[in-house]
């Protein structure tokens, strides 16, 4: 069943003005649960307005998002926060770990803040990073891990609280060909067995051959790479 759907999107900048820029002319989009998608394009093409238009961060000037079911498009900006806290994980090349908590700290608090009982979340916060390798470092802060170490955590806290969507830029940018595999295994993992819908920006094709299918943002338009 589709978690995802995105029907006729199209998001333009400085509508009116010199610069006005189309960048998203008319997407559309199936995401299935425990499907994981690759996302490629130029740099410019439009991949961050796309993915913060699925992720609930900005509004298409037309078209449909449907998350889950839920017809997004016809929330009020209270509605659509909840519905993003609650369902959509987000990933960043940089990773924003809150710098004066632990790692472990760092995946259990999103939960807390969910109403996950801390039992429940310290289990699920060591078993997330046990999968990606990195269980060793649970008790250490940001600042005294490397950066492939801190890409991790932040992976395991962007899928703490089972979100239905992960959106994803880059996010084995900054990770070695054998942590990247590891990172993306466990990826694959958790979208099998928790059914997450997925969306990756990658410029690596490698990986992204991995993936359930790939798609290419260009002028505008999604097409099957
Ligand atoms: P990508 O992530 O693929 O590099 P973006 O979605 O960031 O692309 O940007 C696509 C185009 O839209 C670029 O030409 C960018 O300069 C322009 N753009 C992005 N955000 C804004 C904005 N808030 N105002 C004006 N132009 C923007
Ligand atoms: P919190 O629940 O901590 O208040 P938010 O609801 O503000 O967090 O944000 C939820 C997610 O959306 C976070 O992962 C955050 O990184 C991301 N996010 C929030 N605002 C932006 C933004 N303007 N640009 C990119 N990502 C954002």
């Amino acid at each position: 069943s589709n978690m995802l759907q995105i029907q006729e999107v199209a998001k333009g900048y400085n509508r009116g003005k010199p610069n006005e820029i189309q960048v998203l002319s008319g997407i559309n989009l199936t995401v299935s649960k425990g499907e994981v998608v690759a996302l490629v394009a130029p740099s410019g093409a439009g991949k961050s307005t796309l993915l913060h238009i699925a992720g609930l961060l900005d509004n298409a000037d037309a078209g449909q998002v449907v998350i889950d079911g839920t017809d997004v498009t016809s929330l009020d900006d209270k509605a659509r926060t909840a519905m993003r806290r609650a369902q959509v994980g987000f990933i960043y090349q940089f990773h924003h770990l809150l710098p004066e908590f632990s790692a472990l700290e760092n995946i259990v608090l999103p939960q807390l803040a969910n109403g996950v009982p801390e039992a429940d979340a310290r289990a699920r916060a060591l078993k997330l990073l046990t999968s990606v390798g990195v269980e060793a470092r649970a008790d250490h802060r940001p600042a005294a891990m490397s950066g492939g170490e801190q890409q991790r955590v932040a992976f395991c806290r962007a899928l703490a609280n089972r979100p239905a969507l992960l959106l994803a830029d880059e996010p084995t940018g900054n990770l070695d060909p054998a942590t990247s595999d590891r990172v993306f295994d466990a990826l694959m993992t958790v979208a099998k067995d928790e059914g997450l819908a997925a969306l990756i920006v990658t410029h690596n094709m490698d990986l992204a051959a991995k993936m359930d299918r790939v798609l290419r943002l260009e002028n505008g338009v999604l097409v099957e790479a």
